[in-house]
């Protein structure tokens, strides 16, 4: 029988994976592989906590193919050229893989399979991650949609969700072998990701388990609980799903599977939200400057702060002395997540109240987020800041006293992630600062005041947004 090379890359699963499935259909052995090659990633080789996923995650996999018969091949180096060794060293006839979209590996991966066609090797693309690739569909003018809900509305017209394809049961043994896994260099060298694995399991069970933690669960009253940062109330599938542990459509499907009356609103209300990602890789692919350049090109005279060093990293710490803000960047750092709603509060806060630019975040999210995702979070972070597509006006400030009333009223959250204010009546766990003789007996070690005055941070702001002409 033929050999042909499976390169995995962000498809890290067996069930529904069609480039998997092709290679198998068209009756090959199938060898997987996966070749580590960060340096081809541009500026946006993955950062620590997506690298010690990655670990976990490349490990489940190998597994899940022994357990049929066959194993992981991992190497090192350019990937043109580890693919063109194990052609040579396997005698394999075809490549198979699913696309990735990011705007430094998709040319390459273009280039590769021109190469390896004129080469006479059969090279084939798939999509393995995306329920619409991000060219699909356009306006009626024929361009990119730059706003969301028309954008969805005819996404929602054109989904045709492929056949389920259960993982093959056994597969056929291969002759080659690769490098151990902790040669890759991709686990942590201080053990700062410790506490991660106490809330994540990496890997296609991981995922699939989390999936039905959530039907089970939280998907019940996910449209009005999914705001709110003090419980378990959004499906905790971002990461699973950057690294294609699952699919979108393997989600939907198991949701439409799920359809009553009573769940409908939930079920299209999450449906929806895979929505944003969709858009989010719409948006990168035709604007791929956006990772580092505004997508309104209006911000490009807009006046951010001095760059701050000290603030950057009081705000990266979880020690701004704003507690919801300090409670997000915390849970961050301690579990490579955070809620959705507090990852607006604690980028409105940098982007505007510190006027730090929104690269700043952005990139230190790249590095501590499990979860990182080009795509999202050059559209969170634009969004955010309002210098994006259908993005926040920048005038609209968050508070994140109020905001951390409203979303957290028990601050539940808060306490959580910043024990030290527990002692704090509750009144005075939203704005510390405003209750100084309760902070100095019962807080001591928690910053008296905010990094800055919030309505002082909000009008500079404002002043900042004014003298660009109002963007
Ligand atoms: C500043 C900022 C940066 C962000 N960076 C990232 C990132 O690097 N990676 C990432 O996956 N998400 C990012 N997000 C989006 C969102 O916060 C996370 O997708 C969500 O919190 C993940 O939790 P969940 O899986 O429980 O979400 P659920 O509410 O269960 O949503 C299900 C899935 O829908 C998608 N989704 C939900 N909300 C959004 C959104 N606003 N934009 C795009 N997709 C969405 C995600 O794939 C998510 O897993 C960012 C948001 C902001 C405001």
């Amino acid at each position: 029988m033929s050999l042909a090379l499976v390169w995995f890359r962000r498809d890290l699963r067996l069930q529904d994976n069609p480039a998997l499935q092709a290679a198998v259909d068209a009756g090959h052995v199938p060898v997987p592989v996966y070749i580590h090659a960060p340096h081809e990633e541009g500026d946006w080789a993955p950062g620590g906590a997506s690298n010690a996923w990655l670990n976990r995650s490349l490990a489940a996999l190998d597994a899940d193919l022994r357990a049929r018969g066959s194993s992981l091949v991992l190497c090192r180096g350019d990937s043109q050229a580890e693919l063109e060794r194990l052609i040579a060293a396997s005698g394999a006839v075809a490549v198979y893989w699913n696309r990735k979209y990011e705007p430094a590996t998709q040319p390459r991966d273009a280039q590769i399979k021109r190469d390896l066609r004129e080469q006479g090797i059969e090279a084939q693309s798939h999509n393995g991650s995306l329920m619409l690739e991000p060219w699909e569909i356009t306006t009626l003018q024929g361009g990119p949609y730059k706003v969301f809900t028309p954008y969805w509305r005819n996404a929602l017209t054109r989904l045709q969700l492929p056949a389920p394809v259960r993982a093959p049961v056994s597969l056929p043994a291969h002759p080659l072998q690769g490098e151990a896994l902790d040669t890759l260099g991709l686990a942590a060298t201080l053990p700062w990701d410790a506490e991660f694995w106490t809330h994540w399991q990496p890997g296609e069970a991981g995922a699939q388990e989390a999936l039905t933690v959530f039907i089970d669960g939280a998907l019940n009253g996910y449209r009005q609980q999914r705001d709110l940062p003090d419980r378990v109330g959004t499906s905790l599938l971002s990461p699973h799903l950057h690294f294609g542990e699952i699919a979108p459509w393997q989600i939907v499907q198991r949701l439409q599977g799920e359809r009553s009356a009573s769940r409908d609103a939930d079920i299209d209300g999450y449906i929806r939200e895979l929505g944003w990602r969709e858009f989010s890789y719409h948006l990168l692919h035709h604007f791929p400057q956006t990772t580092d350049h505004n997508l309104n090109p209006r911000f490009d005279g807009f006046t951010w702060a001095a760059p701050n060093p000290a603030q950057l990293q009081a705000w990266q710490q979880g020690r701004t002395g704003i507690p919801i803000i300090d409670a997000g960047m915390r849970e961050l750092w301690a579990t490579g997540y955070m809620h959705n709603r507090v990852r607006m509060l604690v980028a409105s806060f940098l982007c505007k109240h510190l006027r730090q630019h929104w690269r700043e975040g952005a990139r230190w999210f790249w590095d501590t987020l499990v979860d990182a995702d080009l795509a999202n979070n050059t559209m969170g972070w634009q969004w955010v800041a309002g210098t994006g597509a259908d993005a926040a006006p920048y005038f609209r400030i968050f508070n994140p006293v109020t905001q951390s009333e409203k979303f957290d009223p028990q601050a539940r959250y808060i306490t959580r992630w910043v024990p030290e204010l527990a002692a704090l009546p509750l009144k005075a766990r939203f704005a510390p600062w405003q209750h100084p003789h309760l902070l100095a007996e019962h807080a001591p070690g928690y910053p008296t005041l905010p990094l800055v005055d919030l309505a002082a941070g909000r009008d500079a702001a404002l002043a900042a947004y004014r003298r660009t002409g109002g963007a």
